[in-house]
């Protein structure tokens, strides 16, 4: 005999999402699609595998990312360097730009699927995991920014969640960024002791991400260094102005964070996060911007553009944290099979039940042993009916051998009325279930 193979695991920091958790993020993935309707934003799903230069040139070289987050190999036959997504916006110029999207006007779309960034996991922080986003392309305006804004607003109230804050800030344009970089670069270098191994070596290359730091010993200093909001000209102010007013008039509430600068190189003017102070340091479950110069750094015709993304998990962590259960789908029926004989016209008669739309659970004899299956037949119609009450089905269909002999089969109620009992003709039982289909 071989000797027993080792057991396989999923890939640390990847998780498979299973029954129950599962139907939350059913039901959430449900409530965006309609909310993204009603707001007018389409579909676009781009592939998970894109070549590596997209992300180096989109996210910038001086990203974390970039630096040591992402999942990049060779392709084996053409040496092609290719990298799992860990992002979807620069999929998406990629597929915009590739496809002449924004020949005929601007484009609303979403999308949402996992991403991958080799990062160390920890409570809402993964090597797989999922982001929904959304992204406009070919908008100027600051409406488009706003609109933006009070899409995840409003998914945020469809969800019911509460404890999520919105922070807000402006980068401005290139040319006042230069300038406020100096100013920095300047600032730090006064305070070079004060400075963190990872701020140092950005001090010259990305000073504007040592503001994004996460070292606690450097809090004060980052707090006491120069704004960019004092650095905008006047054009950058006005957009600035008109999305807050924009906001203010629809009585969406934020704070503005001087400091916020979001993690890739790609924004200009508005940025933005979610933040909630439930989940601890992995408290952002949404982030995004402006990035008008993305388009053309990837190749495209220059172009304007707004997006954001949000974390899925921490978002359905987020919920889970409020409390409130998440209702578990059940079955309409449940069908019980006595004798393994009748299962050919089982199937058949169930495929006209799911025709009517309703769900129904067929009982199959069940085995823990590949070698056993078929062996321990169908179990006692105790045994069934049990299974059929922790199905939570209302009904079940009855197929047993007197039945049988008749034509027909008997629907029991398990739940309301829970007894009652009716004989059909196996013709018309999907009449029966397109009656009982039209009563819910
Ligand atoms: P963080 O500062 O937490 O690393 P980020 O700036 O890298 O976040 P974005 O690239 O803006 O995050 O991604 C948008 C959202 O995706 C985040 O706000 C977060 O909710 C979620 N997210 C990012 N990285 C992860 C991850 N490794 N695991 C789970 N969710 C993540
Ligand atoms: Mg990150």
């Amino acid at each position: 005999m071989a000797s027993k193979p080792e057991k396989l695991l999923a890939v640390k920091g990847m998780n498979d999402i299973l029954p129950p958790d599962s139907a939350r993020w059913e039901w959430f993935e449900q409530e965006v699609r309609a909310l993204m309707a009603r707001f007018a934003y389409r579909n676009i799903r781009t592939p998970i595998v894109e070549p590596t230069p997209l992300f180096v040139r989109g996210l910038g070289e001086v990203t974390d990312i970039v630096e040591k987050e992402m999942y990049s190999f060779e392709d084996r036959l053409n040496g092609e360097q290719l990298t799992l997504r860990p992002e979807c916006t620069a999929g998406v110029v990629r597929a915009v730009v590739e496809h002449n999207l924004l020949y005929e006007g601007g484009k609303r779309l979403y999308y949402m699927g996992p991403m991958f960034r080799h990062e160390r996991p920890q409570r809402g922080r993964y090597r797989q995991f999922h982001q929904i986003g959304a992204e406009t392309l070919g908008f100027a305006g600051p409406e488009i920014d706003a609109e933006m804004i009070l899409l995840a607003d409003a998914l945020w109230k469809v969800l019911g969640l509460t404890d999520v804050r919105l922070e807000l800030n402006s980068l401005g344009q290139p040319e006042e960024r230069k300038q406020h970089r100096a100013a920095l670069i300047a600032y730090f270098e006064q305070h070079a002791d004060q400075l963190d191994e990872d701020a140092r070596r950005r001090l010259h290359s990305n000073p504007l991400r040592i503001l994004d730091t996460k070292n606690p010993a450097m809090q004060a200093l980052v707090e006491a260094a120069p704004k960019l909001i004092d650095f905008l000209g006047e054009a950058s102010l006005a957009h600035f102005n008109q999305v807050r007013a924009m906001l203010d008039a629809a009585g969406v509430a934020y704070t503005i964070n001087p400091r916020l600068v979001r993690g890739m190189d790609y924004y200009n003017l508005t940025v933005f996060e979610f933040i909630t102070t439930r989940l601890g340091s992995q408290g952002t479950i949404c982030g995004g911007g402006r990035y008008d110069y993305l388009i053309e750094q990837i190749g495209g015709k220059p172009a304007p553009a707004v997006g954001w993304a949000l974390g899925v998990e921490r978002v359905l962590e987020l919920l889970k944290e409020q409390g409130g259960e998440q209702p578990q789908p059940v079955p309409d029926a449940y069908a019980i099979v006595p004798d393994a004989s009748a299962l050919p016209t089982v199937l058949k008669c169930l495929q006209a039940v799911r025709a009517a739309g309703v769900s129904v659970q067929m009982h199959a004899a069940h085995s823990t042993s590949a070698q056993g299956a078929g062996g321990e037949g169908m179990g006692s119609m105790k045994s069934q009916f049990k299974k059929a009450d922790a199905s939570g089905a209302h009904y079940a269909l009855i197929f047993g051998a007197d039945e049988l002999a008749r034509g027909e089969v008997t629907v029991k109620a398990l739940r309301d009325g829970v007894g009652a009992q009716t004989c059909h003709p196996l013709a018309d039982v999907g009449a029966w279930a397109a009656r009982l289909q039209s009563r819910t």
